[in-house]
């Protein structure tokens, strides 16, 4: 049920971030692009728009800046390519939009929302979404336009390690971060939840995590709403932002609660890693994550955009649970 609502926007730009390997530079850039993701996003509810509104705004300067694994800047596969993956999802409506596989569309978000809100399906893969994206006037790019040295060198690693079979849990890590994702509650007390991502490096065969799976990667209902990020296939088997928020909607877990226990004990039991940011129509913030950091933020009713990287620094949800922190029954 919806009511007037003070706005709220919260964003990740990926889990997985590796202290030792985060140059002074780059954090003040990423930190820079995630202010500035907050406050676009963030006019958009204070004008009045829509949580959808928001979260399209937020992840498309995401999208552009080569800091993140979405859109320009998104990592490679095993071949060679940038494989990108986008959803969207209208808490109010349970309206949903995806993308997979997508190589040519310069903003996969904005492609999700027009097959939300333009077509008569929910997802479309490869070359269809792109012939749909011509129909929709989204802006096409050749695919050089993705790429990025830094993400060439990735992969380069990452086949050296497959040659050399290196099994070490950072290599893991590494391949998968960067991605972004928003979720915004709106003054009409409607929620929305967006993904957006390269997907992970060094992917093969088709490859799709959970990003643009509604109910894995991203999801929002009346009263919740997730995106995640981390290693896709460990959110898929959990169908990790659904089950958080049936958690929070059905059986009425508080809402930092059901985020920890899906991120932080299911997801690590069966091996997994990874975060997520996740909202409730009281405006309640949960951004749990079991890697060395997040990229993060969020801004509320005093307007002030916050930002976070790692796991020691106050994000303002470090008393997240209440007294009670033993698992629900899940
Ligand atoms: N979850 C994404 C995927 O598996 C990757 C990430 O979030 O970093 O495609």
């Amino acid at each position: 049920m919806s009511h007037a609502a003070a706005p709220v926007l919260v964003i990740h730009g990926g889990a997985g971030v590796i202290k030792r390997e985060m140059s002074p530079a780059r954090e003040k850039a990423v930190r820079a692009a995630l202010t500035q993701a907050l406050q676009k996003g963030y006019a958009q509810l204070k004008s009045g728009k829509t949580a959808v509104d928001a979260v399209a705004a937020a992840i498309t300067v995401l999208e552009d800046d080569p800091n993140f694994n979405a859109g320009k800047g998104s990592v490679f596969t095993h071949d060679g390519r940038n494989e990108l993956d986008a959803a969207i999802m209208d808490g109010a409506t349970l309206g949903a939009g995806s993308v997979a596989g997508v190589h040519r569309v310069k903003n996969p978000i904005l492609l999700a929302r027009a097959v939300m809100e333009k077509s008569d399906h929910v997802m479309l893969v490869g070359d269809g979404a792109e012939e749909f994206a011509k129909t929709v006037g989204v802006d096409m790019v050749e695919p050089s336009y993705f790429r990025t040295e830094e993400r060439w060198q990735q992969l380069q690693k990452a086949l050296k390690e497959d040659t050399e079979k290196v099994k070490h849990s950072d290599v893991e890590t590494a391949k998968h971060f960067g991605t972004v994702g928003a979720v915004a509650l709106d003054a009409e007390g409607h929620l929305a939840a967006g993904t957006s991502t390269g997907g992970m490096t060094d992917k093969r065969w088709g490859r799709v995590g959970d990003s643009p799976i509604i109910g894995a990667g991203t999801y929002a209902n009346s009263g919740c709403a997730v995106s995640g990020t981390g290693w896709g296939e460990y959110y898929l088997r959990t169908v990790a932002a659904h089950e958080i928020c049936m958690r929070v909607t059905q059986m009425r877990v508080p809402l930092r609660r059901a985020a920890a226990e899906v991120i932080n004990q299911e997801i690590p039991s069966m091996g997994g890693n990874g975060g997520a940011i996740a909202l409730d129509g009281n405006g309640t913030i949960a951004m749990p994550f079991n890697t060395d950091g997040m990229y993060r933020g969020w801004i509320g009713a005093d307007g002030v955009p916050h930002v976070a990287i790692y796991g020691d620094e106050d994000d303002g949800t470090s008393d997240p649970l209440p007294s009670d922190t033993s698992s629900s029954q899940f």
